[in-house]
């Protein structure tokens, strides 16, 4: 019988649980005896080189990859491919995850939507139009405690590419992310 494939989307901003939300789902697809695999982008080095770790340190073997295509050659076999921090990876991830899921591949692919000035983020917008499902998960505003899409950086730098913590993020709703923009706090 023909496996049918799929790309499933969990996005969001930092501290939303996105990962929590990839690793309930692999577990599940682990517990029905499916064969899976799991790949981060090499820069994703802040606990762990071979595990995918969130926030709250519940972890599953991960593999680090330098480029989407290594998905491709490490995935022979594999039926469900899980996919964290996607927005670091390269462009290339899209056609990667459509190729996967032609092949019958359930993918899982987790990544923030937006980075810290709200732009969406790296292969995360295509991912998230190719997607047969999209879940948008939420964090909770730290200023206020309503529900949160943005990661608000803490310190002055400009690079897209920063990973960080509370030190250096915090989760804000529109109105709290606007009113620290304009320096009103
Ligand atoms: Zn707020």
């Amino acid at each position: 019988m023909q496996r049918r494939g799929s790309i499933e989307v969990i996005c969001g901003s930092m501290f939303s649980g996105k990962t929590e939300e990839l690793l309930r789902r692999l577990k599940r697809a682990k517990i029905a005896r499916q064969k899976v695999e799991i790949f981060k982008p090499a820069v994703d080095v802040r606990y762990s080189e071979e595990e995918v770790v969130s926030h709250d340190k519940n972890s599953i073997p991960s593999t680090p990859v330098e480029h989407s295509s290594n998905i491709l050659l490490l995935s022979s076999e594999v039926e469900v491919v899980g996919i964290d921090e996607a927005q670091f990876f390269d462009k290339g991830l899209v056609d990667v995850c459509q190729q996967l899921a032609d092949q019958g591949v359930r993918v899982i692919v987790a990544g923030l939507d937006m980075d810290f000035r709200r732009v969406p983020f790296g292969p995360m917008p295509a991912l998230c139009a190719i997607a047969d499902d999209v879940t948008k998960v939420h964090a909770v505003c730290v200023r206020c405690g309503r529900l949160a899409n943005y990661s608000f950086r803490l310190v002055a730098n400009d690079k897209q590419l920063m990973l960080g913590e509370m030190q250096e993020y915090q989760p804000l709703c529109r109105l709290c992310y606007n009113k620290e923009a304009k320096g009103e706090r």
